[in-house]
């Protein structure tokens, strides 16, 4: 494996020596489930894996230390955010993400996308239990100023740090990104809405397909100006919502597009999903996708959508849920998640959750944990993510050995038997 490309590479030996590939190294007996090794050229993710995520290269209230120490094998940043500040240049001389965050390991950018279109409002709740589609495609919140245009050829957006103009098509966020050096990208994608309407979502696909072509050119174009920089894996996004012949089109699209024989580096699977058919859909892009590129669930962490989405083929996920809610001292444990800023756990001498190997609940206990969510010590924060982000890691890690071993569904079962026990205490 080697961690910078020869000089005088053609396309054919770039690909041989980018250090970035997938092996699978165990199967589920049915379904499109797996276990496998993603190589990068920062180191290895095993997976099923979940990625933290460091929106601004910073998870946030958690040292990088201490997300490599709970088990962590990559994180994942937003270019979006990057873009802003600093920007995406100065993380390009401080030697990419990875070293300007002192993250040794695999890192991930998001193409800004999401964010970008966030900000036309109406988009920020992407999982959503049950959707009911608009009659007029004009996503907006009460009364808030939109703040994203989508267009044939980008998004003009207002920064929501000082209101100045920008403008992001596919090479944009290519070449933010390059700079940035995360080992996976993502290709600028239009985000929908489980409000928008077939047509609508079918008009979006052809326009996320083009720019994910625009993207490979501009990945493979950049690739090579910046030869001598560790390989970027580039992965497309698949849309779609929830409808199966949009999901099934999206990834056939995606799959056979090429560039001076490039092909995307693995694929994503984003936007709207509904919980109940988050199975269905990463079921569907798997049947469809190319068996031996790795899959990501953009935006999901909690375990039974984790259970769910590994049985049908996704390899890895990111989520900021587990830190979010830390911060609002929501605990998740074995069986089911509780707020310890409630009165019961005052006097509560016990560990977040018993069992847990996490550094917090091997040195803090509840009652300190509870004092110092009431007293607003900073220290919360850090405590509790801590907890959340080793609670799911770990729960990927123990999907994962039992892929390898061939008890899936016996941890699958064993799991739910204990889970939602204690919704609320
Ligand atoms: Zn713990």
């Amino acid at each position: 494996m080697s961690d910078t490309m020869p000089a005088t590479s053609t396309p054919t030996q770039l690909n041989a020596a980018t250090g970035f590939s997938f092996e699978i190294t165990a199967t589920l007996p049915a379904g499109q489930g797996r276990a496998g090794i993603i190589h990068t050229p920062h180191g290895d993710i095993a997976t099923p894996a979940f990625i933290p995520v460091g929106t601004q290269a910073s998870v946030k209230a958690v040292l990088p230390e201490q997300i490599r120490d709970l088990g962590a094998q990559a994180v994942l940043a937003n270019a979006f955010h990057l873009y802003l500040q600093p920007g995406a240049d100065i993380v390009d001389v401080a030697g990419g993400l990875g070293a300007f965050m002192n993250w040794p390991g695999p890192t991930y950018t998001d193409s800004g996308g999401f964010q970008v279109m966030s900000l036309g409002s109406g988009f920020k709740k992407v999982i959503e239990m049950e959707a009911v589609p608009r009659a007029d495609d004009k996503a907006s919140a009460g009364g808030r100023k939109r703040l994203s245009n989508v267009d044939e050829d980008g998004v003009d957006f207002r920064s929501p740090r000082d209101g100045s103009r920008h403008r992001f098509t596919a090479e944009v966020s290519m070449g933010i990104q390059h700079r940035l050096g995360a080992d996976i990208m993502f290709c600028f994608d239009e985000l929908t809405t489980l409000a928008n309407t077939y047509p609508y979502h079918e008009a979006s696909l052809r326009r996320t397909q083009r720019w994910a072509e625009r993207c490979l050119a501009e990945h493979v174009r950049l690739t090579y100006e910046r030869v001598g920089k560790p390989y970027q894996a580039l992965f497309a996004v698949v849309q779609g919502a929830q409808y199966e012949d949009l999901r099934r089109t999206a990834c056939r699209g995606l799959a056979a597009t090429e560039h001076e024989g490039w092909r995307f580096d693995g694929y994503g699977i984003g936007g709207a999903l509904e919980k109940h058919a988050i199975g269905e859909i990463v079921g569907w892009c798997a049947e469809e996708l190319p068996v031996d590129k790795p899959r990501h669930l953009l935006g999901i962490s909690e375990p039974e959508d984790v259970f769910v989405a590994v049985a049908a083929g996704a390899d890895t996920f990111d989520c900021v849920m587990p830190s979010r809610v830390a911060r609002n001292a929501a605990v998740y444990t074995a069986t089911g998640r509780y707020n310890v800023d409630n009165a019961a756990y005052r006097r509560d001498f016990g560990p977040l959750e018993d069992g847990c190997d996490c550094y917090t609940c091997t040195h803090y206990t509840r009652a300190y944990l509870h004092h110092a969510f009431k007293a607003r010590e900073m220290i919360a924060a850090t405590l509790a993510t801590i907890h959340n982000e080793r609670f799911t890691v770990r729960l990927v890690d123990d999907i994962r050995n039992a892929i390898e071993t061939g008890v899936f569904a016996e941890c699958r079962d064993a799991f739910f038997a204990h889970y939602r026990r204690r919704q609320v205490q």
